[in-house]
């Protein structure tokens, strides 16, 4: 019995040392098919990836980061194929904007940066792994197809109700329109006023347009309104950019072969000095002088500039012919020709950008002045009904005749009902009767 039992017990030590060997070798069986996917999974993808871009990625890596992402944003999945993406980006590309916050990835499938709502970006197309390039800055990264939308959703900017719209308020909006429209609008700086305050200036559309179409607004500080009419226009312009047409042509492609170049104001200290008085001129020299120079006069119906300057008379061409013998709120031509900073800035755009034709919003009046009668005036006159008055040949030192002496088309509007400051209950009319002019001029050289 004894011994049978440990021949027993001997026995069943062998059959389970045999049932752990059989054991072992299905493991490993099993190890070395899993083992064996890993190795020719990406053996499958590894075509796409040699004709797409050199770089290939380790399943080792991209796993841990499949991980963090899913934690930080579970709504946005990394892509894990590559894309069949043309990396020249000839591919057609139209304006869209992301549905909400999303990762952009790089071709090499790694996380990039953040991408907002509210921005527009250029698509270039769908890829074949759910994906899509988009242009963010100067790089070309991948979103996932279904959060991008062609409808813009971006807030609105512009505040038309502004009674008061102020430097501070137009350097606001000009700074958010850039973030939102960054990729058809961009805001460079031409020189700096008396006081310090920047004379901005914009381009809207194709910045590499070889036709431009050159605007320029409050030189005159009491003819603040026409910058608020003129940033509502760049706002409607680049909300409308991709999805509205003039005349049946589309937004995008009038400004693709021509660019608006924009100087929204001219003369920013004169603005401040019309809307707030001398009080707001941070530079105590100028200030006491502007006391003298007023000489009681309301600084509400200043014109020149914050040293008493019309940068409207102190171009070279016609200087001094007449108007004030002394810095005043109107007319006074300057010591010497082009000596303000606001006359420099303007020539400087000018001699840059070699505008095609030239629009200056000036108020008001409902009039409009031109050296002869063109097609230009005459489609201005169609929209606006402005009454036209031809300048002539005798000059006076205005930015008409800087640009008349040479050969650069252009036309002056005056909006709105005198007197300037133009009342605040007249701007819809005045909004309706020019948003188009600059879309149509533009269209006109398209
Ligand atoms: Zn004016």
């Amino acid at each position: 019995m004894w011994e049978k039992k440990v021949e027993r017990k001997e026995l069943m030590k062998k059959t389970l040392k045999i049932l752990m060997l059989i054991g072992i070798i299905a493991l490993g069986i099993n190890l070395t098919e899993v083992k064996a996917e890993e190795v020719t999974a990406p053996v499958t993808t590894a075509p796409q990836e040699t004709t797409t871009a050199p770089e290939t990625t380790t399943p080792a890596v991209t796993t841990p980061q499949e991980i963090t992402t899913k934690v930080e944003q579970p709504t946005t999945v990394q892509p894990t194929t590559k894309p069949d993406v043309d990396t020249t980006g000839k591919n057609v590309k139209k304006g869209g904007y992301v549905k909400k916050t999303v990762t952009a990835y790089n071709l090499k499938l790694e996380k990039v940066t953040k991408v907002e709502k509210g921005i527009r970006y250029y698509v270039y197309k769908k890829c074949n792994n759910g994906y899509s390039l988009i242009q963010v800055g100067n790089q070309k990264l991948l979103v996932e197809s279904k959060y991008i939308t062609y409808k813009c959703n971006a807030k609105k900017i512009v505040n038309a109700a502004d009674k008061k719209y102020s430097y501070n308020d137009m350097k606001r909006d000009l700074k958010k329109l850039e973030k939102a429209y960054g990729s058809i609008f961009k805001v460079d700086i031409a020189g700096k006023s008396l006081d310090k305050r920047n004379l901005y200036y914009v381009t809207l559309g194709n910045a590499k347009a070889k036709k431009t179409v050159y605007v320029e607004t409050s030189v005159h500080a009491r003819e603040y309104m026409n910058t608020k009419f003129i940033m509502n226009v760049i706002e409607d312009y680049c909300r409308g950019y991709d999805s509205k047409k003039y005349q049946g042509k589309k937004y995008s492609k009038i400004f693709n072969n021509v660019k608006l170049v924009i100087m929204p104001m001219v003369n920013p200290d004169g603005v401040t000095i019309s809307q707030y008085g001398p009080k707001k001129i941070r530079n105590a020299t100028l200030r006491k002088n502007l006391y003298k120079i007023a000489n009681g006069f309301s600084f509400k119906e200043w014109k020149a500039n914050a040293r008493g300057v019309d940068i409207n008379r102190n171009y070279a061409e016609g200087f001094n012919r007449e108007g004030a013998k002394a810095s005043a709120h109107k007319n006074y031509p300057g010591k010497t020709p082009v000596s303000e900073p606001e006359t420099k800035a303007q020539i400087s755009v000018v001699e840059k950008v070699k505008p095609n034709v030239v629009i200056c919003y000036h108020q008001a009046g409902k009039v409009m002045y031109h050296l002869n009668h063109t097609k230009l005036s005459n489609m201005l006159y169609s929209m606006t009904h402005y009454t036209h008055v031809l300048s002539g040949q005798v000059q006076y030192g205005t930015f008409s005749d800087y640009l008349d002496d040479r050969n650069i088309l252009n036309c002056t509007l005056e909006t709105g009902l005198v007197p300037a400051p133009v009342k605040n209950r007249q701007y819809k009319k005045i909004y309706k009767t020019n948003k188009n002019v600059l879309v149509a001029v533009a269209k006109m050289y398209s």
